[in-house]
C-alpha cells in the first residue's frame, strides 16, 4: 500500500523534497454503544485496517489533497488561511477541520502541505473512517510542524474538528480508540474523565468478524443528534431528584428507583439503554479479564437487544445480520457496532467455524435483504505510525 500510494503522490504532486508516510487505524467498538456522550464506558479497539497517507510540507500557504478512495474528485486545493467548511472541498473538510482546530489552540500552521490518502476502511459504515482521517491529519501536522502534543490531545483535536467544523456531535470514543490504539488490546475508557486501561483481547481460537450490512447510514446523523438530545432531556429530569453529572453515573438499580420522574416512555427507554449499556460494558470487561468469553458474548447480545428495543437505532439490516449471525455454529456473540441505522455489526466466532459463518450469514442476508453483505476478519492493531 505504501509503495502504491507513494507512486500516486509523486505522480500528482511531483517527486522531490522530504516525502513522509503515515498510517492511522480504523476502529471497532466491542461493547458500550451510545454511552460515550452519556459519560459512560466504552470498549473499542483499533484495527490493522485504516488510512494511509504520504505527505510533504510546502513553503507557501497552499493545501493540496488527493484520495485514492475519491479519485473522481481529483486534487482538492485550498489554503491554511481562513479555514472554513466548504462544500467544494468535500472530504478534505475533515482534514481542514483538524488544521483549524490546531490553529484555534494557538499552534502556528502558516505553510501548507501536499497529501495523498488511501483508506482500507469502508466509508460511512461505522468503523470510523472519518475519525481515522482526523487523527491521521493531526498526526501528520504534529510531525510536519513539530507540534508537541500527546495522543489524547490529538484525539480531542479530532473530536473538535468533527463537532465544530463538520457538525457531527460525536463523543470522544472514535478518535480516542484510534489515537490510543494498542495491538491485541481493547481500550476500556471512562468517557466521564478519560481515565482508561488497556485490556488484552486474547481470543486464541476465535476471530473478530465485522459484518457490513452495506446499508449506508442515510438519516443516521440526524437520528444520532436526536438520541443525544433525548438523553439530555432525561438527564435533566433525573437531576431534579439526585446529584449526578451524567447518565453514566447511575446504576441500573438506582435508575429504576428514579426513572418515574422522567415521565415520558420514550425518554425512559433511551436513558435505560444508556445506563444498562454502561453497566454491561463494565461487566463485559470483567468477564474478558477473567477469560470468560462466553459471558462477554452474552453481554454483546444483550447490548444489541437494548440498542434495538430501547434505543431503537438498529433497523432491519442490522437486526437481520445479527439474527442470522446468532443462528450459526461457533458464534460467541454478535451485535451492531457504531452509531447504528445501518453500517456494521461485529461478531466473535470460533476460527474453525468462521468460513461457514461468513457463507451462511451472507446467503441468508442476501435472501432477506436483497443485496450482499461484506465480511472482514480483523486484527487489533496499534495507533498511528510514521514509516
Ligand atoms: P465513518 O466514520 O463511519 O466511516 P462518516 O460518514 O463519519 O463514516 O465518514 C466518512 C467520510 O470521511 C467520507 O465520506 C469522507 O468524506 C471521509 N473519509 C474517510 N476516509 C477517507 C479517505 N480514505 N479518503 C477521503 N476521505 C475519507
Ligand atoms: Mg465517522
Amino acid at each position: 500500500m505504501k509503495d502504491k500510494l507513494l507512486d500516486i503522490f509523486k505522480q500528482k504532486f511531483g517527486d522531490f523534497g522530504d516525502i513522509r508516510a503515515y498510517f492511522a487505524p480504523g476502529r471497532v467498538n466491542l461493547i458500550g454503544e451510545h454511552t460515550d456522550y452519556n459519560g459512560g464506558h466504552v470498549f473499542p479497539c483499533a484495527l490493522t485496517i485504516g488510512t494511509y497517507a504520504v505527505a510533504r510540507k510546502r513553503d507557501d500557504d497552499k493545501l493540496r489533497f488527493y484520495s485514492m478512495n475519491f479519485e473522481e474528485i481529483g486534487i482538492i486545493e485550498t489554503s491554511v488561511d481562513n479555514l472554513k467548511n466548504e462544500e467544494k472541498d468535500n472530504w478534505a473538510n475533515y482534514s481542514k477541520g483538524v488544521i483549524w482546530a490546531l490553529q484555534n489552540e494557538g499552534y502556528k500552521i502558516t505553510s501548507g502541505f501536499d497529501v495523498a490518502i488511501c483508506g482500507t476502511i469502508p466509508n460511512g459504515s461505522g468503523l470510523s473512517s472519518s475519525a481515522s482521517l482526523e487523527v491521521l491529519t493531526c498526526f501528520i501536522c504534529q510531525d510536519l510542524y513539530d507540534i508537541d502534543i500527546d495522543m489524547i490531545k490529538n484525539a480531542l483535536i479530532g473530536q473538535k474538528a468533527e463537532n465544530d467544523f463538520i457538525g457531527v456531535n460525536c463523543g470522544i470514543m472514535d478518535q480516542f480508540a484510534i489515537a490510543m490504539g494498542k495491538k491485541d488490546s481493547a481500550i476500556f475508557l471512562d468517557t466521564s474523565d478519560l481515565s482508561f486501561e488497556y485490556a488484552p483481547v486474547v481470543l486464541k481460537d476465535s476471530n473478530i468478524v465485522i459484518l457490513n450490512t452495506n446499508k449506508k447510514r442515510g438519516l443516521g446523523d440526524s437520528k444520532y443528534n436526536e438520541r443525544r438530545s433525548e438523553c439530555e432531556k432525561a438527564l435533566e429530569k433525573i437531576k431534579t431528584v439526585t446529584d449526578i453529572n451524567s447518565l453514566g453515573d447511575l446504576t441500573v438499580e438506582k435508575f429504576n428507583e428514579l426513572k418515574s420522574v422522567i415521565n415520558d416512555e420514550i425518554l425512559i427507554k433511551r436513558a435505560k439503554h444508556a445506563v444498562s449499556e454502561n453497566e454491561r460494558t463494565v461487566e463485559a470487561v470483567e468477564a474478558l479479564n477473567a477469560n470468560d468469553l462466553k459471558t462477554f458474548g452474552e453481554l454483546m447480545i444483550k447490548s444489541h437487544e437494548s440498542l434495538r428495543d430501547d434505543y431503537e437505532v438498529t433497523g432491519i439490516e442490522l437486526d437481520t445480520i445479527v439474527n442470522e449471525a446468532l443462528k450459526q455454529e461457533g458464534v460467541i456473540g454478535a451485535r451492531m457496532t457504531g452509531a447504528g441505522f445501518g453500517g456494521c455489526g461485529v461478531a466473535i466466532v470460533k476460527s474453525e467455524n468462521t468460513n461457514d459463518f461468513i457463507n451462511n450469514v451472507g446467503n441468508a442476508y442476501k435472501n432477506i435483504i436483497g443485496y450482499d453483505a461484506s465480511f472482514y476478519v480483523v486484527n487489533i492493531g496499534d495507533g498511528p505510525v510514521k514509516f
